[in-house]
């Protein structure tokens, strides 16, 4: 993995980059990252990166032209072999986390993070430039510096080779949805505070138990937004589970949905329609998706339904035709051509939201259309949809840009594509 940092401060960011656990793994040749002065590529005699912001206002904007200048010795240096992405750090770019971390190093062996300054970057050299805007959170800084040490440092740790096992970053915080459960060293007593007897007691098969149980705990009181989202799995896990919510997992059935289905498809459509509304989503306002809508999903044998006892809890179409609504975001979505199936009319009734429903759904959706040899999976949804957006982007979906909807009837037919690559 190779990552350049174009920056004013490169100095400053290398002493970073180049101590402890990313220090050793560049001195062995694992990683590197090379911190460039943006500065050294000007072409005015006083070296200057920034200039006034046309119309007016407060501020210094970066000219593109040493930003370029810049990238491209670094594109050349780095070859034209490789996968490259070059991200400009932003406040308005996408929110960076765990999962992010892990499409980078999954997709990419070069990635050139972009560090802007002063008021930012002439929107020319992000537009022509860069593949992507990151932010790391919803806060502005004064510099792209911390944002790209961030970054590549999250990305780098999970580089093989960097850290002696895979197993150090799997079982962290945000890797399977859950925190990471609480950790002791020594002495076994301090100011009073001892560690868990369990993890003195010497059987692996206890601390294991007793670490998950903790990692399901811990979410459950600190992030109860992510503990929403989690379906247990093991017998042990679901007994916590009932313990900490009260509510036993549910386990649902799927079928292809026919005719008469349609009385229970439509009343799962309304319902999703009408909690859509109550969140503020401008989407199936106009009574999408209808009865033609799913006589002709039914027809092609794309719908599926899901039950739980018998109740109608939710649907999907599955559907592997190409999407005409799609053909806007040419050139933009991650792979080209009609190789793709399209996921659409994901809707859950509401005694069944947030319990899992929609995952499983989506899951099978992308297990089926991986299984018939499909190169990806498309989706889109509204862009206010953040809970859609949100596991879409947990799912390893990445966002390629907007597109209008033509053929369904809606008050706002924007929405955002997303594409997921097996
Ligand atoms: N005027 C810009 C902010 C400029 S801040 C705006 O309102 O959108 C200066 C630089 O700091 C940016 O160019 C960017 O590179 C970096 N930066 C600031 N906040 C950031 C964040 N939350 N995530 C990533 N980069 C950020």
């Amino acid at each position: 993995m190779r990552i350049d940092i174009l920056t004013l401060f490169p100095a400053a960011v290398n002493a970073m980059m180049s101590s402890s656990i990313l220090g050793r793994a560049a001195a062995r040749d694992i990683i590197k990252i090379n911190c460039v002065q943006i500065r050294d590529f000007t072409t005015n005699r006083q070296q200057q990166v920034d200039d006034y912001p046309y119309g007016g206002g407060w501020g210094c904007v970066m000219m593109a032209q040493p930003l370029k200048a810049c990238l491209d010795h670094v594109t050349a240096e780095a070859g034209p072999d490789c996968r490259r992405r070059v991200i400009y750090m932003s406040p308005q770019g996408k929110r960076f986390d765990q999962t992010e971390a892990r499409r980078l190093v999954n997709d990419y062996d070069h990635i050139v993070l972009v560090c802007g300054h002063y008021e930012g970057v002439d929107e020319r050299f992000i537009e022509l430039c860069c593949d992507e805007e990151m932010s790391v959170g919803d806060f502005v800084l004064t510099g792209g510096e911390i944002p790209a040490m961030a970054i590549a440092d999250s990305v780098c740790r999970m580089v093989p080779g960097v850290l002696s096992d895979p197993a150090c970053y799997e079982g962290e915080s945000h890797w399977d949805g859950l925190l990471e459960y609480p950790q002791y060293t020594r002495p076994e007593e301090w100011e009073g505070l001892s560690v868990p007897e369990v993890l003195r007691c010497g059987n692996h098969k206890e601390v294991a138990a007793w670490r998950r149980e903790q990692q399901l705990i811990r979410t459950s009181e600190k992030r109860p937004d992510m503990f929403a989202a989690f379906q247990p799995q093991t017998k042990e896990e679901k007994a916590v589970y009932l313990r900490l919510t009260g509510r036993e997992p549910l386990r649902y059935d799927c079928r292809l949905a026919t005719a008469g289905d349609m009385d229970a498809l439509l009343a799962i459509a309304a319902d999703a329609r009408a909690f859509m509304k109550e969140c503020g989503v401008n989407q199936w306002q106009n009574g999408y998706p209808s009865e033609e809508d799913f006589a002709e999903d039914i027809e092609r044998g794309a719908l599926w339904l899901f039950t739980h006892e018998e109740e109608p809890a939710g649907c999907v179409a599955v559907c592997p035709w190409p999407e005409a609504d799609y053909e806007s975001l040419i050139g933009r979505w991650l792979t080209e051509g009609d190789g793709y199936g399209a996921i659409h009319r994901v809707a859950v009734r509401k005694p069944y939201r947030s319990r899992g429903l929609a995952r499983e759904m989506m899951q099978l959706g992308e297990d089926l259309l991986r299984a018939r040899g499909y190169a990806s999976v498309r989706i889109d949804t509204h862009r206010n949809n953040t809970a859609m957006r949100k596991m879409l982007e947990k799912r390893g979906f990445s966002c390629c840009g907007e597109l209008r909807l033509s053929t369904a009837i809606e008050p706002d037919p924007w929405r955002v594509g997303y594409e997921k690559v097996f």
